[in-house]
């Protein structure tokens, strides 16, 4: 739960529905053509049968939509079409998220949903973090299910897809985390019309207590500077102003090529020409160092915006985490980010309810948020996750005391994101835009500081998406701002 409107990752988990067909059918397209005799509509119709076609839809974090923007590069290369229902489809894949038990149970669920379309000869593949965690039991849970792939096999899709087009079943690929390459493919196809994302580091080898991420994602492995380089130059040339990089732990990169650090990266990705906004996440904050904040302050490109996730305000509770940071070491990094020159929005994610979290280690998360007085926060309640060292710990927090925990967290946050965005009250910013809201007659958008803001323009053409706006801000929210185009 967040009080974000869609901040630096997906938080609620909730279903991202696949992108918009890429192309029209061709017998629809043909029919307006005059002439067009049924003969060649049934030929069409035909072919369009034996067509290799795939609806794909993705859970969870920024990481995995952009994961399924590699995959769905590579079914496109390997001559699928993209479908946009599951009933239109010949192959059906969930890309799907385990970080919380709801996650989990929503991908069966969808598997449920639609397993009366197997009879109909279609096949599915389930990718992603509930696939390296259940691995071949999806097999027995789901019979219909034919693939099984975990994010660090990406790699080998071709050779999947083959295997599974000559009619092979129950195909895994599940033995790839200790791999040190990433999944770095010229095939990706951007669904994203205003934002261009680059994974610069996968995996994680923090093992944070709570956490099934190094178990589903593998090991920590970086990808080369000069091919995060070309990559967002290829971007740029592709129209995109904006880029994020992305990783588990984003200020972990270690290059393997030996030539950047990660502020050194930032800075660089943000001298791309044609680049107007650099985005990174998420910060770790054992790796977080004051050069990143000295970079943010030498290049304007860099957005005003860092989301570094605490979890507790209790050191106690830190380290029944294994954080391996304290209370007060995070509370220097925020005295880092505060002393910049430019006023840096800071963001993050808090579970409450971890085992062994007392009242009192509760109410230093909340004095923690009144310290740092946050723009936003992902609040979650603590859920056991498979294979994780908290699952052997007392879940000693009753669900109602969670919940409970939790709703203080956003209550306590609202008012202060109420403050800190009537702040803007009166000020001129930079828009860049997402989209309209067509119900309330606004364009939305979102300022440097990630802040969403609506606003009006007296012109009545909607301004394209990834284009950048004045805005005069004449009201404010706790979680967004209301504007003018001046
Ligand atoms: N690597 C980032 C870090 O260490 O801060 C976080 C990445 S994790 C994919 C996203 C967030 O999910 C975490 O920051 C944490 O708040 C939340 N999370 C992870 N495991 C959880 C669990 N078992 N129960 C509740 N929340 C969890
Ligand atoms: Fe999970 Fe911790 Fe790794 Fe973040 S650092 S992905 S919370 S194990």
């Amino acid at each position: 739960m967040s009080l974000c409107d869609s901040g630096p990752r997906c938080p609620e988990l909730d279903g991202v529905s696949a992108t918009p067909t890429l192309e029209s059918s061709p017998c629809s397209a043909h029919l307006q053509q005059p002439g067009f005799a049924e003969t060649k509509c049934s030929i069409l119709k035909l072919a369009m049968a034996s067509e290799k076609t795939f609806y794909l839809e993705t859970f969870g974090c920024q990481m995995n939509a952009h994961d399924s923007e590699k995959v769905i590069g590579t079914l496109l290369h390997e001559g699928y079409r993209q479908v946009d229902v599951e009933e239109d489809a010949g192959l059906i894949l969930y890309n799907t998220c385990s970080i919380r038990d709801k996650a989990e149970q929503k991908v069966f669920n969808r598997l449920n949903d639609y397993k009366k379309l197997h009879k109909a000869g279609k096949r599915f593949g389930v990718l992603g973090c509930v696939a390296q965690q259940e691995g071949e039991k999806i097999f027995d849970r789901a019979p219909y299910v034919s693939l099984v792939s975990g994010s660090a096999s990406y790699r080998k899709l071709p050779e999947m897809l083959s295997r599974l087009e000559a009619g092979e079943n129950r195909i895994t690929g599940l033995d790839d985390r200790q791999t040190d390459e990433t999944f770095e493919t010229e095939l990706t196809s951007r669904q994203n019309p205003y934002r261009g994302y680059i994974t610069i580091i996968e995996g994680c080898d923090k093992f944070c207590a709570y956490c099934v991420v190094p178990y589903t994602r593998g090991k920590e492995r970086s990808r080369g500077s000069a091919s995060v380089l070309a990559e967002a130059r290829r971007i740029a040339d592709q129209g995109y102003t904006e880029i994020q990089l992305l990783g588990q732990n984003v200020n972990s990169y270690r290059d393997p090529e030996g030539k950047l650090s990660f502020a050194e990266l930032l800075a660089a990705v943000g001298q791309v020409p044609g680049i107007r906004r650099v985005r990174f996440t998420t910060s770790h904050p054992r790796d977080f160092t004051p050069d990143i904040v000295q970079a943010i302050d030498a290049y304007p490109t860099l957005c005003d915006h860092v989301h570094l996730p605490v979890q507790s305000g209790s050191s106690r509770v830190l380290k029944m985490m294994s954080r391996e940071y304290t209370y007060e070491w995070y509370l220097e990094r925020i005295s880092w980010i505060k002393a910049a020159r430019r006023k840096i929005s800071l963001s993050t994610d808090i579970i409450v309810g971890f085992p062994g979290e007392t009242p009192d280690d509760f109410i230093k998360t909340m004095d923690l948020l009144q310290e740092v007085q946050y723009d936003c926060v992902f609040g979650f309640k603590y859920s056991g996750r498979p294979n994780t060292p908290a699952l052997t710990m007392i879940d000693s927090v009753p669900e109602a005391e969670k919940v409970k925990r939790l709703q203080l967290v956003l209550d306590r946050q609202r008012e202060i994101q109420r403050v800190n965005y009537a702040r803007h009250l009166g000020e001129e910013m930079e828009v860049m835009v997402e989209g309209m809201n067509p119900a309330r007659g606004q364009v939305a958008g979102r300022s440097t500081q990630n802040k969403p803001v609506n606003f009006t323009t007296s012109v009545p053409i909607a301004p394209a998406p990834g284009s950048y706006m004045r805005v005069k801000i004449t009201n404010t929210f706790p979680n967004s701002l209301v504007g003018e185009a001046v």
